[in-house]
């Protein structure tokens, strides 16, 4: 059979592809062609961004910058191997115990990224005999993390703590489906901040819960590192949960602007992950450049309190100016800023207006969030000034009534 007369099998792709155009679900790749930062180069035109999750400005800062090209120069840029076998590094070992006193915790295991984190570290910890219990609003990784792990799942409607202690109970009463005994392990499953509505998951009153039946918390912090607790130290600080929640996952992509994922918790949890966690004995270790980097940014955000408290100033005048012009911004507690639309056809038609205007906001889409409820959503960095403030708002009000989004 000739190259021309042959069948794609694959033609059925294209046709999705045009039907999620059709349907206004399709998101173009924009291209950065200058460093992430308050104000970047978007398809060639600068603008200002509210779109990254860089919260304290460090994808660009010299410190973070001047510590990577030293580990390039020192090491070279890749690890070469997985962790496991040749791939764990000083600058490895050394970021992990770093991390460990910042959480303050016994130890920490590295991953390539959060999402790694928690695909890897939920089937490594459970399995048939166990129930993880989640959010209905957590982290796509969460979920397939659940999808690997054999354990069974219960989902409690976001944020309902009534609902939650309504299933452990019932869990903790009832044992196991099959009457085989009790659950080895329930363990309870939630975001730290809500990455889209940025919401803060209600904490104390699920370690409470957790704690009434025995069972295990784990706390995803992606977007609380760096926002939340002393010098951003997370959930469980802002808290004061210390000893109380058993794993916190963090990323070391978002506040603390490189890349990365980890875990923090027990000696004996990191033990296990090494041993068993297949992202990390599958996949090839973190260049040292990356955990050099890392390493300087958790210096960097104890040195420089600031960037946290500008990040929370700015943040509190950007919504309350939003919500003077009469946007919806839902349930934001943090500097995750959505501003609720609806329709993604005009959730895309705001945020391309808003490009032309010289404002980077994405818009997000089904199937990040519900088909009904897509945005624009925004953070506000620690290294917008006023100046970048008020140029954004401008423009928010200017398209906002042009699109009648907000009343003229
Ligand atoms: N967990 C949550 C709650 C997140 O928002 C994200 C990032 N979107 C991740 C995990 C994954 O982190 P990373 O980007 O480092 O893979």
């Amino acid at each position: 059979m000739s190259a021309s007369s042959r069948r794609d099998p694959l033609a059925f792709i294209a046709d999705e592809v045009e039907e999620l155009k059709a349907q206004h679900l399709y998101r173009p790749l924009r291209v950065m062609s200058d460093a992430q930062g308050p104000v970047t180069v978007v398809d060639g035109r600068e603008v200002i961004s509210l779109s990254s999750n860089d919260y304290l400005g460090l994808t660009h800062h010299p410190r973070l910058r001047d510590a990577a090209l030293a580990a390039v120069a020192e090491y070279g840029v890749g690890s070469g191997a997985v962790r496991t076998i040749a791939g764990t590094m000083t600058e490895h070992e050394a970021l992990e115990a770093e991390l460990a006193a910042f959480k303050g915790v016994e130890a920490v295991l590295t991953f390539q990224s959060g999402f790694t984190a928690n695909t890897g570290v939920i089937p490594t910890i459970t399995g048939e005999a166990d129930l993880i219990v989640s959010d209905a609003l957590n982290h796509a990784s969460i979920i397939d993390g659940m999808r690997l792990s054999k354990a069974p799942r219960k989902i409690f409607p976001h944020r309902d703590v009534a609902a939650l202690r309504a299933i452990l109970r019932d869990a903790t009463t009832q044992g196991r489906p099959d009457g085989s005994g009790p659950y080895r392990l329930i363990l309870v499953v939630t975001d730290g901040v809500f990455s889209m509505d940025g919401d803060i998951a209600p904490l104390p009153e699920i370690v409470e819960a957790a704690e009434e039946v025995g069972a295990a918390v784990y706390v995803d912090d992606a977007h609380a590192s760096g926002v939340l607790g002393r010098n951003g130290r997370g959930s469980v600080d802002h808290f004061g949960l210390h000893g109380r929640v058993d794993i916190q996952v963090g990323t070391l992509s978002k506040a603390v602007g490189v890349l990365g994922g980890y875990v923090a918790g027990s000696q004996a949890l990191r033990d296990i992950l090494v041993q068993r966690a297949r992202p990390f004995l599958f996949s090839t270790s973190h260049p040292p450049a990356d955990a050099a980097a890392c390493r300087e940014a958790i210096r960097v955000m104890d040195d420089e309190p600031w960037r946290i408290e500008r990040l929370w100033a700015s943040t509190r005048r950007f919504k309350a100016e939003l919500a003077r012009l009469g946007f919806d911004t839902g349930r934001s507690e943090t500097p995750i800023t959505p501003i609720i639309v609806g329709e993604s056809e005009l959730a895309n038609r705001f945020s391309g207006r808003l490009f032309e205007e010289g404002v980077f906001a994405t818009s997000v889409i089904f199937p990040t969030v519900a088909l009904d409820q897509a945005r624009l959503r925004t953070i506000v960095t620690a290294a917008l000034s006023d100046e970048h403030l008020d140029r954004a708002l401008d423009a928010f009000a200017r398209v906002g009534r042009e699109l009648r989004i907000i009343s003229a």
